[in-house]
């Protein structure tokens, strides 16, 4: 079945957002390099596209987190599906997520990977949805404060299709 989606953020306001946060982190991290940490599925395509506007050298590695299953309702919890494959300690790590919403998947996440001493450890979201926060969390780059509507696309999906979508949508049928 296919829905109808609607246009949230067009992929021209995408791009022109990732090379706008590329530059404030490129210089941010100028001297260093940056461990980025892709959160899967969902942040697959945002740390592609950032890390090639990263002028730093840039290390890569995957972690997958479930906290909601297929559903469009937080369960609450946290589950790790699939472990960093390196260590961490001693490295400026930066989190490449494609949306905070409760804020429970990241705090849980920043508290676990503290704990591998990294020298920093710094979160970048392309989304956010501020109104739906039930755990605090420190964000340091964020790409779109968006309201509280479920968004697929740009890695982020619906029972998971529509990742692949060049922009984000919200499902409207
Ligand atoms: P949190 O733990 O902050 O509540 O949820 C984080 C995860 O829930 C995100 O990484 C994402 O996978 C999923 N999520 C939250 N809001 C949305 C949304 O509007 N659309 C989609 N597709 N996933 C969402
Ligand atoms: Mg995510
Ligand atoms: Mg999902």
């Amino acid at each position: 079945m296919e829905h109808k989606i609607k246009v949230l953020v067009s992929e021209e306001e995408i791009s022109a957002k990732v090379r706008e946060l590329g530059a404030i982190i490129s210089k941010d991290y100028e001297g260093k390099d940056v461990h980025l940490i892709c959160v899967l599925k969902g942040g697959i395509f945002f740390t592609c596209d950032l890390a090639k506007r990263i002028s730093a050298p840039v290390t890569l590695d995957f972690m997958s987190v479930s906290s909601y299953g297929d559903e469009t309702v937080s369960s609450g919890r946290v589950k790790i599906v699939k472990d960093l494959d390196d260590p961490i300690e001693g490295k400026d790590v930066l989190i490449v997520e494609d949306i905070i919403d409760s804020g429970r998947t990241l705090s849980f996440l920043i508290d676990m990977l503290k704990s591998r001493k990294p020298a920093s450890i710094k979160l970048c979201t392309l989304l956010d949805k501020p109104e739906r926060r039930v755990t605090d969390v420190e964000v340091d780059y964020v790409g779109f404060n968006i309201p509280d509507e479920f968004v697929v696309g740009y890695g982020l999906d619906y029972v998971q299709k529509y990742r692949n979508l060049p922009y984000i949508g919200v499902i409207e049928g």
